[in-house]
């Protein structure tokens, strides 16, 4: 198998592995119980904790851990608007971000927030300009992702932080795409507060973290003394122990991005030149080392799809919880793409397991089976 869907999810490595069975089996007692097991636990939690911080260019009292990328969404989104000042009832979010923390900002919504989505350009990128017209006295907290899940798009972070903080509102980034693809560093990222999720760079699922600096006012939505405060439930130490494993495995980003650049413009390159009507969205922005967004003339994307599948190639329509829908993404929605050309849409995103090999493989193999179900304009345009 061929596997094209590094951003739905990652094979857990080798290391991480090796951490959640030893911690799992060894490391059982609760964290938070006063005697010598739990002291233990306590102390693997910590160093777990010390070592995801070290990676993440933050403290280790920043880190709050949580059940993935969901979670630490809700806890931020939730937990900043919770303890915001009293009129500042304004919600920015950008109209491209994962689609649980476009439905969590529908139910802020019915609870009387006023959610305002922003608006990307036609190239996916962020609309810099529509976010400082957006911002005002009234504004709580803004939340961009730091890369899209779709596109690959990445976001100026730090620009959109400092717009943000000068209108007095708080900035949350959704940086679970961006972490182990590419250099992320909590302090110099400007964020108050960002989120990620383990199982997208190579650790166990089930488990993530919101990075949140210290004196932020923060209202926890979920309760409890663990985590100082900030979020309940006994830790899930087999997981974050294999979440600390993987990061600390990644080794260097700069060289590993560059190589699946490389097979992705390659990828890119030979698709186009095989089948000329092959649309990449977002090319010319700067991307996600691993992800292209394509569609294949006015091949559906289940076609195309199905016929991946056929060589062996595991890819998808979009966003993992979106591919079962016919419904076209929102990402290319909001980037004015018609209808009918986003539910063409095919989401190839190589990871640190895809080789050249494989790359020639699909290269190799999809033209043949799709240029007979192309018209022959589509062929030549
Ligand atoms: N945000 C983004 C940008 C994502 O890509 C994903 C995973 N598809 C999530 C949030 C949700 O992550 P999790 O599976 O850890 O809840």
């Amino acid at each position: 198998m061929i596997y094209l869907d590094a951003n739905a999810t990652t094979p857990p490595s080798a290391a991480a592995v090796q951490a959640v069975a030893e911690t799992l089996q060894a490391v059982w007692a609760n964290p938070s119980s006063p005697h010598g097991p739990g002291q233990q636990a306590r102390r693997v939690l910590g160093q777990a904790r010390a070592s995801v911080a070290q990676v993440l260019g933050c403290r280790p009292h920043d880190v709050v851990f949580t059940s993935g990328a969901t979670e630490a969404n809700h806890l931020a989104l939730r937990g900043l608007l919770a303890a915001a000042p009293a009129g500042r009832s304004r919600l920015l979010v950008s109209a491209v971000e994962h689609a649980g923390l476009l439905r969590l900002v529908q139910a802020l919504a019915g609870e009387g927030w006023r959610v305002e989505h922003l608006p990307v350009r036609p190239d996916g990128t962020a609309d810099l300009a529509a976010l400082a017209a957006g911002l005002g006295p009234d504004v709580a907290l803004v939340s961009f992702m730091a890369a899209n899940n779709e596109t690959g798009v990445c976001m100026p972070v730090a620009e959109i932080a400092a717009l943000a903080h000068a209108a007095g509102a708080l900035f949350h980034t959704d940086a679970t795409q961006c972490v182990g693809k590419q250099a992320f560093q909590f302090a110099d990222s400007g964020a108050d507060a960002a989120t990620l999720s383990a199982h997208k760079f190579h650790g166990p699922k089930g488990v993530g973290a919101l990075l949140l600096r210290p004196g932020t006012p923060f209202r926890a939505p979920v309760p409890g003394s663990q985590e100082r405060g900030r979020r309940g439930g006994t830790e899930n130490l087999p997981g974050i122990a294999g979440m600390a494993a993987a990061l600390q495995g990644l080794g260097d980003l700069a060289a590993e991005a560059a190589r699946q650049t490389a097979l992705r413009d390659a990828l890119e390159a030979g698709l186009c030149a095989a089948l000329p009507a092959t649309h990449i969205w977002a090319r010319g922005a700067q991307r996600l080392p691993g992800t292209s967004l394509l569609r294949v003339g006015a091949l559906s994307a289940d076609v195309v799809l199905h016929r991946l599948e056929r060589l062996g190639v595991a890819a998808a329509s979009g966003a993992a919880c979106a591919s079962s829908g016919s419904e076209p993404s929102h990402v290319l929605r909001a980037m004015g793409v018609p209808a009918d050309e986003a539910l063409g849409a095919v989401r190839l995103s190589l990871g640190r397991t895809t080789t050249a090999d494989e790359v020639r493989a699909v290269l190799a193999g999809l033209p043949p089976l799709l240029q007979p179900l192309l018209a022959p304009e589509a062929l030549s345009a």
